[in-house]
């Protein structure tokens, strides 16, 4: 981070009583980790603080410290609304741009409050006062401990404000496996350490706390696994259908995409996922190597996100997205070879 921008956050927290903290619709695990962690520090510099996320967030992160006393938006508008207009600051965490808030993106773009933007993925908008975007992190999370780091306070980190920044990191980096993760990664989660978490605990509690429907779905979505082999894709759909027959909840596909990608000599990887609430089709995406599912998204479903994770939408059926899809790939045809 810059001097200047140091400077500018050190201002704004001084002269700011009412914070909100926000994260991206659909909310992973680096985007709680984040929030809550960014919480529970400024709730140490007694600020007036409230973290407000767009939708509800998987069973796996619900134990993080503090997690139950998340506001979800969908379901208290008015109570959102009220403090998003009383918020003299407000940190978006983990996107960066707005509309990726879903319902929020209206109330925040009229919002009065000054923003401060912690996050890593490509192409960041400009709503932000403070825009802290690095692409070469691998985490939000590990952006919260270098944030809390520029402000000279790495002593304030206790094991709760750890065990959340512990685990965006661990879910960002597919535990410490991605491109991503570099030897600052490691030196970070080594101090997390020492301050005093249990790294295998938080590893069960977010990896081992499987339904029995999740399983059983993970079955169907591998048994629905095709494999386009000329051009080293493997792509998996679900329709609401097979969702409902096993009560899919929340985050119970997260991670699926991976057994796609770990098919031998597969470079593009993608679930598609029928969103019945919203008539919208969710797309995952995830590469190996150069190939950029950031691009692809933007250019073909209306998305985004990183180099070889990324995400995005069509409105089109299941299977006119499919159709589509698989009509485009010709055209990555040496990329992906
Ligand atoms: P996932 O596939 O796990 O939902 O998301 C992969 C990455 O892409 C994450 O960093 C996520 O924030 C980003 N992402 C997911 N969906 C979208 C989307 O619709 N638009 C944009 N811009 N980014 C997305
Ligand atoms: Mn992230």
């Amino acid at each position: 981070m810059e001097a200047k921008d140091i400077k500018k956050i050190k201002t704004l927290l001084q002269s700011s009583e009412n914070i909100v903290i926000t994260c991206h619709k659909g909310p992973d695990g680096d985007a709680i980790g984040s929030t809550l962690a960014l919480y529970l520090y400024l709730k140490k510099q007694k600020k007036n603080v409230k973290v407000i996320v767009p939708d509800d967030f998987p069973f796996f992160l619900k134990w993080l410290p503090e997690s139950d006393h998340i506001l979800l938006y969908d379901g208290n508008k008015e109570e959102s609304d009220s403090l998003i207009n009383n918020a003299d600051l407000i940190f978006t965490l983990d996107f960066n741009a707005l509309h990726r808030t879903g319902d929020m993106q209206e109330i925040l773009s009229t919002a009065s409050a000054k923003f401060i933007m912690i996050d890593h993925h490509q192409q960041p908008d400009t709503y932000a006062e403070v825009t802290y975007s690095d692409t070469s992190i691998c985490s939000t999370c590990q952006m919260v401990y270098h944030f809390i780091d520029a402000l000279d306070d790495l002593n304030s980190i206790d094991t709760d404000i750890a065990n959340c920044i512990y685990t965006g990191i661990m879910t960002d980096t597919g535990s410490f496996r991605f491109r991503s993760t570099t030897s600052t990664t490691h030196r970070v989660i080594a101090n997390l350490i020492d301050i005093g978490i249990d790294n295998a605990k938080i590893h069960q509690n977010v990896y081992d706390s499987n339904s029995y429907n999740r399983l059983q779905l993970l079955g169907k979505s591998l048994t629905n696994l095709k494999v386009i082999p000329e051009l080293n894709t493997a792509y998996i759909s679900l329709s609401a259908d097979e969702q409902n027959e096993f009560n899919a909840q929340k985050g119970d596909t997260e991670g699926v995409v991976n057994y796609a990608l770990s098919l031998r000599g597969i470079k593009l990887a993608a679930i598609f996922k029928e969103d019945q609430n919203n008539g919208l089709i969710k797309i995952s995406l995830r590469s190996k190597g150069d190939f950029s599912v950031n691009e692809f998204s933007r250019a073909h479903f209306n998305g985004g996100g990183h180099t070889n994770a990324a995400g995005g939408v069509s409105k089109l059926s299941l299977n006119d997205t499919l159709e589509k899809f698989i009509s485009i790939l010709p055209s990555y045809k040496k990329e992906l070879s």
